[in-house]
């Protein structure tokens, strides 16, 4: 093991600040031993892809940041694929693939790494293309038993070993295994329409209640601070896809303010706080919550007129609520095939608690805001999309059954086998 460091360069900003015991940054046959052996102290070994969640190091614990030491990315244009290492950025996936006038649905953020993928992948193209998981060929990397790996997506519908560590790596595979390499399906590259505004929250309601009908190459983002802040995001298949986005876009009640532009590829989306922005807030610490749930319909300006309360509540003014909408495509994939169990969802609410570095109790009251939001959106949106974990906070044992439902049970069984000394993060 290498020498200890204290603290590891990261996007997350809590993470940055952790001391931790080291830092591995190779999968060799060292690690593989340690792994075997069950030798790593404290337990669970954190993985580092991207380091933009909170889980990506912990206090006092052993990160193996993959980020140097795993970037290669392969594009295979005549046949689809694209094959990436664990360290690679989405930025720098959309990138490569923009070069060969191919896409994958990536996220809000290219700042994130293979931890998008790995927990499910939710993209404004995903109504079009299915999450990133759905695009997943094959997975390579080592089960924290030690055993080395290399699956592929199952052809047939025969309940087998196989396809249940294929469910499991699609969407909890940080339970089960460190994952190495991934071949992805990618798609045709199309221009993009963004359609961007600042609304007040009448109209919130009334475009969340029309994004439930757009067609499936269109798709809604919201967030919600001091302003709501809106996005469409609209995949240019031909003109006639055009001439419908106009359509949609003047049967909005506010038409006469649209604000649109076109970009080249979905990485280019606008980030919902540009980096000036970022630049001037102070720095902060935050946990993120997100939720699942079936379209709202009707009760859309009922939901809003709550927020409307909650937000003005916020202890912390960087707190917020924002939104992204799935349905099309991610519907269309059976629900016993991964791990990400909540199919029939449209929305995918989620809600950030922030605080001042040090502020116990500005942490204390913006943690129970989040709570509160929680437990009011619960009834819309019972299940969780599990894109960051928090078992250092009272609710993990909540947020692991709402995401994973009864398949929680099986998903224990899997990793009794896979990681029987409990070497990773426990289910
Ligand atoms: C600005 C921003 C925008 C976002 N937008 C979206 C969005 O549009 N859609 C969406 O679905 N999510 C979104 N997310 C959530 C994000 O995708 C998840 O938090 C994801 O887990 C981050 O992955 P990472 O590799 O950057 O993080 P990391 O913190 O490095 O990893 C996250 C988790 O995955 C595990 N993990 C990482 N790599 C591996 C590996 N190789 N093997 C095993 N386990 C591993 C880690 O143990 C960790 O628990 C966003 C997050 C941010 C910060």
């Amino acid at each position: 093991m290498e020498k200890a460091i204290k603290k590891l360069e990261v996007p997350n900003t809590q993470c940055q600040d952790f001391p931790l015991a080291g830092v591995l940054n190779e999968i060799n046959p060292e690690l593989i031993k340690l792994l075997q052996q069950d030798r790593i102290f404290p337990k669970p070994l954190l993985v580092c892809s991207g380091g933009t969640s909170s889980r990506c190091t912990a206090k006092g614990h052993w990160t193996l940041d993959l980020r140097d030491k795993y970037r290669s990315i392969i594009c295979y244009p005549k046949k689809n694929e694209v094959q990436i290492e664990a360290g690679v950025k989405m930025e720098s996936l959309i990138n490569l693939l923009t070069s060969k006038n191919k896409s994958f649905p990536i996220g809000l953020s290219g700042n994130t790494g293979v931890g998008y993928i790995l927990s499910g992948g939710i993209s404004p193209l995903s109504r079009k293309y299915g999450l990133a998981i759905d695009n997943l060929l094959e997975i390579k990397g080592v089960w924290a038993n030690g055993e080395r790996f290399q699956l592929a997506k199952p052809i047939n519908t025969v309940i087998r070993k196989e396809q249940l560590e294929w469910k499991g790596l699609c969407g909890a595979a940080s339970f089960l295994a460190i994952i190495t390499s991934l071949k992805l399906r990618v798609q045709e590259r199309n221009p993009i329409l963004i359609w961007e505004e600042t609304l007040n929250p009448y109209n919130l309601a009334e475009v969340i209640m029309s994004a439930e009908g757009w067609p499936n190459f269109g798709s809604l983002y919201w967030s919600w601070e001091e302003k709501i802040k809106v996005f469409g995001v609209f995949e240019i298949e031909d003109e006639s896809t055009l001439n419908k986005i106009n359509l949609i876009l003047n049967s909005l009640p506010f038409a006469s303010s649209n604000k649109t532009y076109i970009i080249n590829n979905i990485g280019m989306i606008p980030p919902i706080k540009s980096e000036n922005q970022i630049n001037q807030e102070l720095k902060k610490y935050s946990e993120v919550v997100g939720l699942l749930g079936k379209g709202w319909g009707e009760q859309a300006h009922q939901i809003i007129y709550k927020l409307e309360k909650l937000i003005k509540q916020r202890p912390d003014k960087n707190c917020s609520i924002s939104s992204q909408q799935l349905g099309g495509h991610t519907a269309q994939i059976p629900k016993n095939e991964t791990s990400f169990i909540h199919r029939e969802s449209v929305w995918k609410p989620w809600i950030t608690a922030s605080w001042t570095p040090g502020d116990i109790k500005g942490k204390e009251k913006s943690l129970k805001w989040l709570e509160n939001v929680w437990e009011f959106l619960e009834e819309v949106c019972p299940g969780v999309h599990l894109a960051q974990t928090h078992p250092h906070l009272p609710w993990h044992r909540k947020e692991m059954d709402a995401a994973f439902g009864n398949w929680i049970y099986k998903l224990k069984e899997l990793k009794s086998s896979c990681d029987p000394k409990g070497i990773l993060p426990p289910v």
